[in-house]
């Protein structure tokens, strides 16, 4: 008989935890739609939980694996990023921790993709003439004029999973693309997409001719009509080239005032106070955003200034909230069925009980 678990679920992730119950696990799930106090959380975990399900909104740290000491096996957040799981302190206390990569990429992608669509065309600002009945008559430039996006440069920063798949996506709309990573850089893709460029063009199906490179990132801020970023949120101390703030006053400055800032990343990525400066002082033309430096967005952020309103637009943390991409038990196409999958892994001693050998653990490190 398979040992039973007993597991706390911070959230509500959907269908996919069913697999647990008819495994005969003892799962608890948080029931409100916001998350558990972090005192509450502690306390499960204290009460010797096997397994945490965790959200980006949960802060976990040295306090909750202190309070899981012997007891709690594994973490496991439904989410690529982790930046709200404190890794060194899951490697002191060997709990490994589990992501849901790779799911979600294309769903993020698109949605980025989607988000400078929104803010380059004027979307919201159009439908709203039409709504607020202000559309008093058809004319060739008044009220105003959107961006196409069509043929433009686009620099993706951060070329990992959710940035190769955004290029593939630019690729699509005949944009140039250019392409900054100082860790990873991934010259087979890019080869492959300006192939693909090249016989798009020669088969007519594009009349320019367009082109895909890694820069640096000066350039890629300075040649660029969109910008979407796509790193992890790394502070000062967690890598030679921490991401917190790296968009601020001075390379928000080192934009095109025509161009577009696109975050679908993480909040903190982006200094909220630089950008609403440069939106007001029309350093750049727009900028789309689903993240924040606090979430949800708070009612007296800058961002929120009606004087900017027609440029910058705003999404709750929705880039991978699709049906599929969020619910699916299928742990190859839904995050809720990787994250049980990860979860089970680690419980039931998968893959020879290795750790390391575990596709959804991220600090393998640790053993
Ligand atoms: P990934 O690890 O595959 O790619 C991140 C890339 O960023 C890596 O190639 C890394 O080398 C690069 N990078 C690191 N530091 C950098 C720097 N200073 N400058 C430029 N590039 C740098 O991760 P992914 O799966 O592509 O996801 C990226 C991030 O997107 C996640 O960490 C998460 O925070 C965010 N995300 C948000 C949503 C959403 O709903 N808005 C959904 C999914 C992911």
């Amino acid at each position: 008989m398979r040992p039973s678990f007993r597991v706390f679920a911070t959230c509500d992730i959907g269908p996919a935890l069913d697999l647990l119950r008819r495994r005969g696990y003892e799962l608890e799930v948080f029931p409100d739609p916001k998350a558990p106090p972090k005192s509450l959380m502690v306390e499960k975990v204290r009460s010797g939980v096997d397994g945490l399900i965790t959200t980006l909104r949960d802060q976990i740290d040295a306090e909750v694996f202190e309070a899981g000491k012997g007891t709690l096996k594994v973490v496991s957040q439904l989410a690529v990023g982790f930046d709200n799981i404190n890794r060194a302190d899951a490697n002191r206390y060997k709990v490994p921790f589990t992501n849901t990569a790779e799911v979600l990429t294309e769903a993020t992608a698109e949605f980025a993709f989607f988000m400078l669509g929104a803010v380059a065309r004027k979307l919201w600002t159009a439908e709203h003439l039409t709504r607020d009945n202000q559309w008093g008559f058809w004319h060739p430039y008044l009220p105003f004029l959107g961006d196409e996006v069509t043929g433009k440069t686009i620099a993706i920063i951060g070329t990992g999973r959710i940035g190769l798949a955004m290029i593939k996506k630019c690729a699509g709309f005949d944009m140039n693309i250019l392409c900054y990573d100082p860790a990873y850089q991934n010259h087979e893709y890019v080869k492959s997409v300006q192939e693909m460029m090249d016989l798009r063009h020669a088969r007519g199906l594009q009349k320019e001719k367009t082109w895909i490179k890694y820069v640096s990132f000066e350039e890629a801020l300075a040649q660029a009509d969109f910008v979407s970023v796509h790193v992890p949120l790394l502070r000062p101390g967690e890598s030679d080239t921490p991401t917190y703030h790296l968009f601020n006053e001075p390379t928000l400055r080192r934009m095109k005032s025509s161009a577009f800032l696109v975050n679908t990343s993480r909040g903190p990525v982006v200094s909220e106070a630089a950008l609403a400066k440069a939106l007001r002082e029309n350093w750049i033309a727009g900028a789309a955003l689903d993240v924040y430096e606090k979430e949800p967005l708070p009612a007296d952020s800058p961002l929120r200034d009606p004087s900017i309103e027609d440029r910058c637009r705003l999404f709750p943390h929705f880039a991978s909230a699709g049906q599929i991409t969020r619910l699916s038990s299928d742990p190859d196409k839904g995050m809720a069925g990787r994250c049980v999958q990860g979860l089970l892994d680690v419980l039931e001693g998968n893959y020879g009980g290795d750790p390391k050998k575990m596709p959804y653990v991220v600090n393998k490190e640790a053993f």
